[in-house]
């Protein structure tokens, strides 16, 4: 451990680091790489996170979680930005009798049911994963911003993790809006998932996942059934931001 993670040191090390996210994502990886990871869905963000990471260093790491249930476009993504910088990107299954046990119980399409159905689905082939994924680490990557979601709407750049043992959770794109996403995608030519095409803004599983009309906002097309405030699938409960 290079250092003991307290919200002090957190926040002594963030100081005046946290405005462009290139400048964030080198300081990340300066402070806590080999124990830094990127959280990859291959969404747009992630895209632009995985061209900051790579150009400072290689053999950054990126981690992505295989729910079996994703989109063919989304591994046709994950696909081409593993060739295009040769990234190898560290793959994460559920745990097959947690999955053999729902879909034997409870069919292929539990989720639908209700919120505590599909937050059980979540959990199996997400949050677990992810939890693993997280072991060991001192700091992850993620791609969110505020303007995502109401659910995200009061987001830091840097929090303490308190839902992974408190370590530090950075969102370098906290603040950027889907135009200047887009605008870095097509300036650096990143292979993205061709869902965005089709109308879709944001990308999870297929079945929980679909093509969004005009003015929607940006994840309702996420489990379009259920109310906007339920939208997150475990992966990021806010911890808080360290003091400054
Ligand atoms: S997004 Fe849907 S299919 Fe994927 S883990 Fe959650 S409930 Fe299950």
């Amino acid at each position: 451990m290079k250092n003991k993670l307290t919200s002090a040191v957190v926040a002594a090390q963030w100081r005046d680091n946290q405005a462009d996210p290139a400048a964030v994502v080198r300081h990340a990886v300066e402070l806590y790489h080999p124990a830094l990871a990127l959280a990859a869905s291959f969404s747009l963000e992630d895209l632009v996170l995985i061209d900051l990471l790579m150009a400072v260093r290689a053999d950054a790491r990126v981690f992505a979680l295989d729910t079996g249930r994703l989109n063919p476009e989304s591994y046709d993504c994950a696909e081409a930005i593993r060739r295009r910088y040769g990234v190898q990107i560290e793959w994460y299954f559920p745990r097959h009798e947690a999955v053999e046990k729902l879909e034997r119980e409870k069919g292929l399409f539990s989720f639908r049911a209700s919120v505590a159905a599909r937050q059980e689905c979540c959990f199996i082939r997400k949050v677990e994963p992810l939890q693993r994924a997280l072991h060991g680490l001192q700091a992850w990557l993620t791609g969110l911003r505020r303007e995502q979601a109401v659910t995200r709407s009061a987001l830091p750049v840097i929090e303490t993790d308190a839902a992974h043992g408190g370590i530090v959770k950075i969102a370098p794109l906290a603040d950027w809006t889907l135009e200047q996403v887009w605008a870095y995608v097509r300036a650096h030519k990143l292979p993205y998932n061709r869902l965005y095409d089709q109308g879709y803004a944001s990308i999870g599983c297929a079945p929980c996942t679909r093509a969004i009309a005009p003015g929607e906002e940006q994840r309702a097309g996420r489990w379009w059934w259920e109310n906007p405030e339920h939208k997150e699938c475990g992966l990021h409960t806010h911890g808080r931001p360290p003091p400054t």
